[in-house]
């Protein structure tokens, strides 16, 4: 085993690269990231810079291997043309090498997925879709500000199912005023499409969207946490009984070949690039572990690309404690859950056995052979058992 291999993080648990494509159609009033109106940009230049800026990274990172994962996601990358996606596949697959049967996953509109050129992102090395349906309510669709309807999300999850052997379906739940018994009906037309994959996430409502301005004017009542909650676990439970269990916090597969390759990078500590706007990056060099985000704005990213080589300011150093506590919140989002000896080799401190004992107790967390995971119930407290552990 290489010196390298033997540090509790890094590129030997998992190597991706994620693009940031910042444009969209239209901004949704709950979209809270980096984010601009597409309108007529040309864009050549932003893939330019991407490339280019995966090139500067290999600079930086001379020794690892090739990608297990490549991830294309926004923002709405599926505005892309098939050239522009295959042009950034290539610029990696020099740079860093792509793995034979690396996962590549693009985020698609439902509206794109119909008219886009399907099997010419296929041909480009995409061979995975994640569809962004939201909901099958058109008053939800609405609601969310999409400009798709649920026939609509139907169809484009049919056609990317025809094209690609691995789709993802993501959906927002827990709205203001959702009942749990039509959400129940609406899962079940949704498992009725028979994607392998599916994320769902609740409706967070962040300041300074206009979502978020509405709810301060007291037009929009965010659903109460424990009716969230409720739902959280009524969400659990069919999708366990359909066959899809979770497993992560939010996101379901029917077996484990559909799981997210790339997303269990970030979980399990793994290294990962981020190319465009606002992109973030975990590196390991040297043994230690940097952080870093690219400029956010498109036009800043693109200057500073074609000016000093990235995109990127400077690299953080991260200390042993944030390491710590980072494998810590990440590595309990998977079933699989996280080695307590990686995050203790990190920090040079003991994981509190009492509290886990407190959580095993409580049926939040199971402890074996070392290994903390969450239970169903457990989910719920991710955040709050990952804060008691770490402090
Ligand atoms: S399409 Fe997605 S990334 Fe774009 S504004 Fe809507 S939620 Fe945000």
């Amino acid at each position: 085993m290489t010196d390298e291999a033997l540090h509790p993080f890094g590129p030997h648990f998992g190597f991706g690269l994620y693009v940031h494509w910042p444009y969209c159609a239209r901004i949704c009033p709950y979209c809270d990231f980096n984010v601009y109106a597409a309108k007529d940009r040309d864009p050549s230049l932003l893939v330019e810079a991407i490339c280019a800026d995966i090139r500067a990274h290999r600079n930086r990172m001379p020794e690892h291997g090739a990608l297990d994962s490549v991830y294309l996601g926004g923002g709405t990358p599926s505005l892309l043309a098939p050239g522009d996606v295959e042009r950034i596949l290539k610029a990696a697959d020099e740079a860093f090498g792509v793995k034979p049967g690396a996962e590549i996953t693009l985020e698609a509109n439902p509206n794109d997925v119909m008219r886009a050129d399907l099997a010419g992102l296929r041909s480009a090395g995409v061979n995975r879709l994640s569809v962004g349906v939201q909901s099958l309510r058109d008053s939800a669709l609405a609601f969310l500000g999409r400009d798709h309807d649920a026939d609509g999300a139907r169809a484009s999850v049919a056609q990317a199912m025809r094209v690609f052997r691995s789709v993802s379906v993501d959906l927002i739940y827990a709205r203001p005023e959702q009942q749990a018994d039509d959400w129940q009906n609406e899962l079940a037309d949704v498992l009725a499409l028979g994607m392998p994959h599916l994320s769902l996430y609740e409706l967070t409502i962040k300041e300074g969207t206009p979502f978020g301005l509405a709810v301060g004017r007291g037009q929009i009542t965010p659903m109460p946490d424990d009716d969230q909650a409720d739902m959280f676990e009524l969400t659990q439970d069919i999708l366990g009984k359909a066959g899809l269990p979770a497993y992560e916090v939010s996101n379901h597969a029917m077996s484990p070949e559909h799981q997210s390759v790339h997303n269990l990078i970030y979980w399990q500590g793994g290294d990962w690039i981020g190319a465009g706007p606002g992109a973030h990056g975990r590196v390991t060099v040297g043994g230690h572990r940097y952080a870093y985000e690219a400029h956010r704005r498109p036009e800043v990213y693109t200057a500073n690309v074609q000016a000093l080589g990235s995109g990127w300011g400077d690299a953080e150093r991260l200390e042993p404690n944030a390491i710590a506590q980072e494998l810590l919140a990440m590595g309990l989002r998977p079933a699989s859950g996280i080695d307590i000896a990686r995050i203790e080799a990190v920090s040079g401190r003991p994981v509190s056995r009492e509290k886990i004992a407190v959580f095993v107790d409580q049926g939040w967390v199971t402890f074996d052979q070392g290994v903390l995971s969450l239970t169903p119930s457990g989910r719920l407290l991710a955040d709050a058992l990952t804060a008691q552990l770490a402090s």
